[in-house]
C-alpha cells in the first residue's frame, strides 16, 4: 500500500494523504477521485511516498486514479508549484486555476475531432516580406539561442515588424519539430489574429486558448497541447499553465499589457511565470513592446542585464508617426471640457468624412488634491507618493505608507480656497459633443459597451465600416488594430495620471497614448494627436511629441530610484475586506503585529490604509504594503507570514488576499 500526496482545490495551503493499493509511480499527475469531507473532491497527485504526517486512522483510501485522463507531465507540476509558492497560494487552487474547467471536474473530454473550432488546419500560405535589415538581425540574435534559456525584449513602435519577426521564428522552430507558445493581452486576441497566423502556417496546428472559448473546446486543445498535436499555442494569460512537451520558445506581444496580470484568486503575471517556465525548461523567451514595462525595460538596459535588448527602430511600411501636439487649456476657456482647438479639428475631420477619437483617460485614479493656483499637488510627508483624497470622511490618506491627514480648506502654499481633486468636467463629453455636433455619428467605446467578444467585434466592424463619425474612448481602443479613416486623436483628462497616487500612472499614460497615438493616420492619411493639459512642458508630453519612449523611460527609472519604487524594489500587498472597515484594519493590525516578530531587517513594514471604497457589495477594504530591496528576504518572510496569517482567528470572518508585485494600489 502506498500514499498519495493530493493536491485538492480548497483554500488551505496544505496537501492531503489518500492510501491507494494500486498506485504506481507514473500515477504522480494524474487526477483522483478522493472523499473529502462529507463528500467528493477531484485532486492531482503530486508525490507517491511511504510515509505520511497524518494520523493513520485519518487516511482515508483515494477512490478512483483517473487513468483514462492524460498524465500531466513533471514540468507542469513544477510550474505550478512553483507559482503556489511564489504568490503565496494553495497549490490545490493553483492547479485548479491552471487546469480547463473539464478537467478539473475530472471530466473526459471528446476525442479530437479532424476539425475541431480550436485546432485549426488550413491550405491560402501567405506570402512573406523580405525582413529588414533589423528584423533580420533579431530573428537571428533569438534563433542563435534556441535550445538555450535566454530573455530578449523586442521594443520597436507599432508597425515596426514586431509580429513579422515573432512569425520568422515559429517558422524556424516548427522547422525543428518544436512547439511555440504566443502570449498576447486579452483584447488583441481576435479573428484576424488568428488568421495571420493560421494563414501563415497552413500545415500546423494552431491552437487558441482564452476566455471566450467553450469549456469543451478549451479541454481539447489543452490535450491536443499537452500530447503534443498542436504545434502553436496562441492565447491570453491563461494560455502560460498549458503543457507542451516540444515547447521551444516564448513570445509575449506587448508585455507591458496590463491583462498579464490576473487580479483575482491566483494573482499571477503571465510573462513573468512565462520567463519562468523558458528558464525552466531552457528555451528562449521573446518580450516585444512598444512601451515596455520599466521593469523589463530596466532588466534589458542593464549593463549586463538579464535581457537582451533588441530594437526596431524603422516602420516596416512607409507611414510617418502622428504629429503629436499639445494643447495648453490654461490659457483658453473649456467648453465642457474640450479647446476651441480640438473642437476646430474634429470640425475639419467630420467635413472631410475622417474618424475622430477622444481618448479619454478615465481609469478609476484614486483622486489626489491639487492647486489650480500654484500648482501644488498633496504629497505625502513620509514617502515619495501622492496622497489620495477620501471624500468620505475628509482625510487625505497615503496608499503607500499609511500616512494621513485631514483635507486641507485651502491651498498651504498660496491660501487659494479653490482647491480641488483632478479629472473633473469630462463625464458629460458625449452629450456636450452631440450638441455640438448634431448629425455626426457618435460611438462610445467602454468596457460597457464592448463588454462580449462579440460586440467588440461588432465595434470594430462599425469603426472599419466608417460608420461612425466621432468615437469616444477609453484605453480599449488603443490595442492592436488599425484604422484607416481616423485622422484625429483627441486626449482629454490625462493630466490626472501625472499626479496620481499610483506611481506607475504615468507609466500607463505613456503606452496607452503611444499606442492610441498609434492608431492614426494609418494608409495615406496622415494623422494627429492633441494632447489638452496644464503642464504642456511636463516630460511625459514632451517625449510623446518626440515618440522618445527610451528618454520617458530614463526619467521615470530616475524617478521610481530615488523614491524606491519598483522596479528597484519589491512589493507585496495584503488586503483585507469586511462588511465593517474596521474589521478590515483590525485583521491588518494583527497581521502587522505577527509580520513584526518574523521580519528581519531587510523587510519594510507600512500601516494599515483603510480604503472605504463604497462598492456593490458595500464591501470595505483596507491594505497593508511590504516591500523589500531583496526579493529572496522577501519571499521568506512571505512565506512564514502566510503560516501565521491562516492561524488568525479572524481570517476566517473576512476576506483577505496577498498580492505579489501588485500593479494596482
Ligand atoms: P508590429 O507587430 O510591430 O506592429 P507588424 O509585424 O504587424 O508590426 O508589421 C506591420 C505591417 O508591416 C504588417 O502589415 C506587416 O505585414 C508589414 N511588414 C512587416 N515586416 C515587413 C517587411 N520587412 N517588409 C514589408 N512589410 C512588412
Ligand atoms: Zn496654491
Ligand atoms: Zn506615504
Amino acid at each position: 500500500m502506498s500514499i498519495l500526496r493530493v493536491a485538492i482545490d480548497i483554500p488551505l495551503p496544505r496537501l492531503f494523504d489518500y492510501s491507494s493499493d494500486d498506485a504506481l509511480p507514473e500515477d504522480v499527475g494524474r487526477c483522483v477521485r478522493v472523499p473529502f469531507g462529507s463528500g467528493e473532491k477531484i485532486g492531482v497527485i503530486t508525490a507517491l511516498t511511504l510515509n505520511s504526517d497524518q494520523a493513520a486512522d485519518k487516511i482515508k483510501p483515494v477512490r478512483e486514479i483517473l487513468r483514462s485522463l492524460p498524465t500531466l507531465p513533471a514540468d507542469w507540476l513544477a510550474l505550478t508549484k512553483f507559482c503556489s509558492h511564489y504568490y503565496q497560494y494553495p497549490l490545490g487552487a493553483v492547479m485548479a486555476m491552471a487546469l480547463p474547467p473539464h478537467l478539473r471536474r475530472g471530466k473526459t473530454p471528446r476525442r479530437r475531432a479532424p476539425s475541431s473550432a480550436a485546432t485549426t488546419p488550413t491550405r491560402a500560405q501567405t506570402p512573406q516580406p523580405k525582413l529588414l535589415p533589423e528584423q533580420a538581425g533579431a530573428v537571428d540574435t533569438v534563433a542563435a539561442k534556441f535550445g538555450q534559456y535566454a530573455a530578449f525584449l523586442l521594443h520597436g513602435i507599432t508597425g515596426s515588424g514586431k509580429t513579422e519577426v515573432y512569425l520568422r521564428l515559429i517558422e524556424k522552430l516548427l522547422a525543428q519539430g518544436r512547439q511555440a507558445l504566443m502570449l498576447v493581452p486579452e483584447i488583441a486576441l481576435t479573428p484576424q489574429l488568428e488568421a495571420r497566423v493560421a494563414g501563415r502556417f497552413p500545415d500546423a496546428r494552431v491552437v487558441s486558448a482564452h476566455s471566450g472559448v467553450a469549456d469543451a473546446v478549451r479541454a481539447r486543445g489543452f490535450l491536443d497541447a499537452l500530447e503534443g498535436h498542436a504545434d502553436i499555442l496562441l492565447g491570453t494569460r491563461l494560455a502560460v499553465f498549458t503543457p507542451l512537451p516540444r515547447l521551444g520558445l516564448i513570445v509575449v506581444d506587448e508585455e507591458h499589457d496590463a491583462s498579464f496580470k490576473q487580479q483575482e484568486g491566483l494573482r499571477y503575471s503571465a510573462r513573468d511565470v512565462a520567463v519562468w517556465r523558458a528558464h525552466q525548461l531552457g528555451i528562449p523567451i521573446l518580450l516585444g513592446s512598444a512601451t515596455p514595462s520599466l521593469e523589463t525595460f530596466y532588466h534589458a538596459r542593464q549593463d549586463g542585464g538579464r535581457y537582451h535588448l533588441l530594437e526596431l527602430t524603422q516602420r516596416a511600411v512607409a507611414e510617418a508617426p502622428p504629429a503629436v501636439r499639445c494643447v495648453d487649456t490654461r490659457r483658453e476657456k473649456l467648453q465642457d471640457g474640450m479647446s476651441a482647438v480640438l473642437l476646430a479639428a474634429i470640425e475639419a475631420r467630420l467635413e472631410r468624412a475622417e474618424q475622430s477619437l477622444i481618448f479619454l483617460n478615465r481609469r478609476g485614479y484614486a483622486p489626489v488634491l491639487c492647486c489650480p493656483a500654484c500648482a501644488w499637488v498633496s504629497r505625502c510627508r513620509r514617502c515619495a507618493a501622492n496622497l489620495v483624497v477620501h471624500l468620505a470622511d475628509q482625510r487625505l490618506r497615503c496608499h503607500h505608507c499609511g500616512f494621513e491627514t485631514a483635507i486641507p480648506k485651502h491651498c498651504p502654499e498660496c491660501g487659494n480656497l479653490d482647491i480641488h481633486p483632478f479629472g473633473r468636467g469630462t463625464q458629460r463629453l458625449e452629450e456636450s459633443l452631440s450638441a455640438r455636433f448634431p448629425t455626426a455619428r457618435i460611438l462610445r467605446v467602454d468596457r460597457d459597451s464592448a463588454s462580449t467578444p462579440a460586440k467588440w467585434q461588432a465595434i470594430l466592424e462599425t469603426i472599419h465600416g466608417g460608420r461612425a463619425d466621432i468615437l469616444i474612448g477609453t484605453q480599449m481602443l488603443a490595442k492592436g488594430h488599425d484604422f484607416p479613416i481616423l485622422t484625429l486623436v483627441g486626449v482629454v483628462g490625462a493630466d490626472a495620471a501625472l499626479f496620481a497616487a499610483d506611481f506607475r500612472a504615468p507609466e500607463r499614460l505613456f503606452s496607452q497614448l503611444m499606442q492610441v497615438g498609434g492608431r492614426s493616420g494609418r494608409a495615406l492619411l496622415p494623422g494627429e494627436v492633441l494632447i489638452q493639459t496644464e503642464y504642456p512642458a511636463h516630460p511625459l508630453y514632451q517625449a510623446l511629441v518626440t515618440h522618445d519612449y527610451a528618454r520617458f523611460a530614463t526619467t521615470q527609472l530616475a524617478e521610481r530610484r530615488a523614491a524606491g519604487f519598483p522596479p528597484f524594489t519589491f512589493q507585496a500587498l495584503l488586503r483585507a475586506e469586511a462588511t465593517r472597515l474596521e474589521d478590515a484594519v483590525d485583521f491588518l493590525k494583527l497581521a502587522a503585529k505577527h509580520a513584526r516578530t518574523i521580519a528581519t531587517e531587510q523587510i519594510s513594514l507600512y500601516d494599515p490604509v483603510p480604503m472605504r471604497i463604497q462598492r456593490i457589495m458595500t464591501m470595505e477594504r483596507a491594505q497593508l504594503l511590504v516591500e523589500s530591496t531583496n526579493r529572496p528576504a522577501l519571499q521568506n518572510f512571505l512565506a512564514a507570514w502566510s503560516d501565521r496569517l491562516y492561524t488568525i482567528k479572524m481570517a476566517r470572518s473576512l476576506r483577505w488576499h496577498l498580492d505579489v508585485d501588485p500593479l494596482e494600489f
